[in-house]
């Protein structure tokens, strides 16, 4: 966009974001210096803030609504990790000159599709301009009853691990884009690509899992890496059985291809799943509640005493797979 068909910050906020504003009267119509949100009594506030940057999370070629889609995504499943309900979010626009119309409008179709779906509404941002990188933040806010926001700390020796959904699309569909998986079908790939853009945020599953689980966190930085960050804060190990994580039927080609890829089926990110503990004797109340919501919960896996490593995850021979690159890490 240059500078004679840039909108003016006012008229760029009233056309693509204030439509998004509607449903909650304290956004003002995106008039006012800032939101006014009234929360439930015996309700707590639980937010969260994401920034993603082009070239770093998401491709300069990356479509708008992808972009969209997975900003908005990647903050509900921080919520959803901590049982929370959405309520509203604000977004932050750091807009390069690439920017146009079209994307603007793609980008905030996309949100306002998702806030239908998930339940959430914008109520107030900022926009600015940079030379580069595009640059966005989102900050989503969500509510809990008072005390039953769902923790990573609180995992016990003798728990089971679980997750939702299937592990390692995310990473995968990462390697489908950066064309470095060939030998896939088309509907393989174009499977791994979706879940790559689109994840899915676990919201009804975390908002279930309050006196269920003992600790759960979203698995977005890798699956030993995020079981990891529940083992430290509640000083247990866990043990997990390769075989038993829930891959998706394009997975598990990958996998007959090369098992090396192994590799970033658990140590890669972007899945977005749920993963969590919970004591033995809830597992069929957990069933139920999977059948009911129709999202997978599969055990991977169990909680044992410190052991000087977080997580040790064994393959059907019981030998334990080193992984090269666990966690996807910025610093
Ligand atoms: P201020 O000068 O106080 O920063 P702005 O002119 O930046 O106010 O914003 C005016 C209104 O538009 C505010 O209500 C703000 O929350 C909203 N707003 C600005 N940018 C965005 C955006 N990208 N998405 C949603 N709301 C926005
Ligand atoms: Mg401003």
């Amino acid at each position: 966009m240059t500078q004679s068909d840039r909108p003016t910050e006012f008229d760029l906020i009233r056309t693509y974001f204030a439509p998004l504003a509607e449903s909650e009267a304290g956004a003002f119509g995106l008039t006012d210096d800032a939101a006014v949100l009234p929360i439930e009594q015996g309700r707590e506030l639980v937010a969260t803030t994401d920034t993603i940057v082009a070239g770093v999370h998401f491709f300069e070629k990356t479509p708008a609504d992808a972009v969209a889609a997975k900003l908005l995504r990647v903050s509900l499943s921080d919520l959803a990790a901590m049982g929370a309900t959405p309520h509203s979010y604000t977004l932050s626009l750091a807009l390069t000159d690439v920017i146009s119309s079209d994307w603007l409008g793609a980008f905030s179709a996309s949100l306002g599709r998702d806030q239908d779906t998930y339940g959430i509404t914008l109520v107030g941002g900022d926009t600015v301009t940079t030379p580069g990188p595009l640059t966005l933040t989102l900050t989503a806010m969500g509510t809990v009853l008072k005390g039953e926001a769902l923790r990573r700390n609180g995992a016990e020796v003798g728990d089971d691990v679980y997750v939702s959904g299937t592990i390692g699309d995310g990473a995968l569909g990462l390697l489908v884009a950066l064309d470095k998986l060939t030998q896939l079908s088309k509907s393989e790939a174009d499977f791994l690509l979706d879940r790559y853009h689109y994840p899915r945020s676990r919201g009804n599953l975390g908002e279930r899992l309050f006196g269920l689980a003992h600790a759960v966190a979203d698995v977005s930085d890798g699956l030993a890496a995020d079981l990891g960050q529940i083992c430290q804060p509640s000083r247990v190990s866990a043990v997990i059985q390769s075989h038993l994580v829930p891959l998706s039927d394009a997975a598990k080609s990958v996998l007959s291809l090369d098992t090396q890829h192994i590799q970033q089926i658990l140590g890669g990110g972007d899945d977005y799943e749920l993963i969590f503990t919970a004591a033995p004797s809830v597992a069929e109340k957990l069933n139920n509640i999977s059948e009911e919501i129709g999202i997978p919960v599969t055990r991977i896996g169990s909680i044992v005493p410190e052991t000087g490593e977080d997580v040790v995850i064994n393959d059907e021979r019981g030998e334990a797979i080193l992984l090269l690159h666990n966690g996807f890490q910025h610093f």
